[in-house]
């Protein structure tokens, strides 16, 4: 079967033939692989061909596919029993080790997505404040709950609706549209409603990549101190990738809730999200803000987790690492871009990287937007053609793995030379 072929089938059955709507590769105007497995820094879709991965599965996969201690952790966890709606000894284990990691958070509660990290969160920080409000910014994504899907990125971008259907005007009214690296449209905000609860993404992701300057995010910390509203970085993309401690190796700055996803699950449906005792304990059974799961927790989702946070504390100089791969992409793409006469902004953080067809920097969803999207779809197909598998949107981040080689990248920055000449 061809991917055209199993795609088509696909579309009979699932709406748009994919189960997460940016998959469907609608803005690059090309059908999808249907993939057959990974290796390493390698996808293989159905027709046998390999590609170089700059996706990894949305960005869990920081040691690329099936690394051997996660693979076996997962494996000899999944022999006992794959979930058990009861406490098991993984949950403690792995909750010690990221509060490790950031000494001023207390507790941590595990989910199974991301999207359920925010919402609660969310919940949890309008808990705490007794305040409805909420600040939001355009261009942040933060999964898909009610509350939280205005005017968000990722796929909500790629697809150009700045709100979904089925949301009641009376849930987001209480989500209030403030401008990225732009503290007075904060101030604004605060100044208009009562707010209770800021939630950014400290490196935005999901408009393509747009870190937060420290000014900004320092501001933001400021504003929250000085109304008694709670601060929440959506670290679900950001965690365990941009740095061992996501965004605060940048910009040292603690946030009142941290939500994790992706890498913390290594690959597993996990997600999760911490902070102070103060606020942590109000989370139900222990306060009256109700949160739960039926597969939360699960010792095989705790299993991969640990397996892939172990490793990441365990492999000296990793994001150095993975930082220089990052480097010699971002530096191959405007290198290139620059000869071909074509304008392109380019940005990393640790293993995350990114690159937008603008003439200037971005850095609100306003200035990502205005991209060349018709360029990023040409630049798409070429790269694909060579055995690149870049995320099929202006509006996403790319990210590398420990596995990719240095052939690997000679690939990538041949095909990057090449697809630019052909343009
Ligand atoms: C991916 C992502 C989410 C949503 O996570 P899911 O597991 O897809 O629900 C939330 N916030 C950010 C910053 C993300 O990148």
């Amino acid at each position: 079967m061809t991917n055209k072929q199993a795609f088509l089938e696909a579309k009979k059955y699932i709406p748009g033939g994919v189960d997460s709507p940016v998959r469907a590769f609608g803005s690059v105007g090309e059908d999808p692989l249907i993939i057959d497995h990974g290796k390493d820094e390698f996808l293989y879709d159905i027709e046998g061909k390999q590609y170089v991965d700059y996706v990894l599965s949305w960005g869990p996969l920081i040691f690329g596919h099936c690394e051997k201690d996660i693979e076996n952790a997962v494996i000899n966890t999944a022999k006992k029993g794959l979930s058990f709606g009861a406490p098991c000894l993984l949950e403690t284990e792995l909750a010690k080790l990221v509060l490790s990691k950031f000494e001023w958070l207390d507790k941590i509660r595990f989910v199974s997505s991301g999207t359920e990290a925010t919402m609660s969160a969310i919940r949890l920080g309008r808990g705490f404040s007794g305040k409805d409000g909420i600040v939001k910014f355009e261009g942040c994504y933060h999964g898909h709950s009610d509350s939280l899907l205005v005017k968000a990125g990722s796929g909500a971008t790629t697809f150009g609706y700045s709100s979904s259907l089925g949301v009641p005007e009376d849930i987001v009214k209480n989500t209030h549209l403030a401008t990225y690296n732009d503290l007075e449209s904060v101030e604004k905000c605060f100044k208009n409603a009562d707010i209770g609860v800021i939630i950014v993404e400290p490196i935005a992701g999901n408009m393509g990549l747009v870190p937060g300057n420290l000014e900004f995010l320092e501001g933001l910390r400021k504003i929250c101190d000085k109304f008694g509203a709670v601060l929440i970085f959506d670290e679900v993309m950001s965690g365990f990738r941009a740095s061992a401690t996501g965004s605060y190796e940048f910009n040292k700055i603690k946030a009142d809730i941290i939500t994790f996803g992706k890498v913390i699950g290594g690959g597993m449906p996990c997600a999760a999200y911490a902070g102070k005792k103060e606020i942590m304990d109000l989370i139900s059974p222990l306060g009256g803000v109700y949160q739960a799961g039926t597969l939360s927790g699960n010792p095989v989702a705790m299993a991969a987790g640990l397996a892939s946070l172990n490793k990441i504390y365990a492999t000296p100089n990793l994001y150095d690492e993975l930082g220089k791969k990052s480097k010699f992409i971002i530096d191959t793409l405007q290198s290139s871009a620059n000869e071909a006469g074509i304008p392109l902004q380019t940005d990393m953080r640790g293993s995350m990287w990114g690159y937008f067809f603008n003439e200037n920097p971005v850095k609100n969803y306003a200035d990502a937007l205005k991209s060349d999207t018709k360029m990023f779809a040409k630049f798409h197909a070429q790269m694909l053609k060579r055995g690149i598998y870049l995320a099929p949107s202006q509006f996403e981040t790319s990210f590398v793995c420990t596995k990719l080689s240095k052939d690997s990248l000679d690939k990538t920055a041949s095909a990057v030379k090449e697809s630019f000449k052909a343009l």
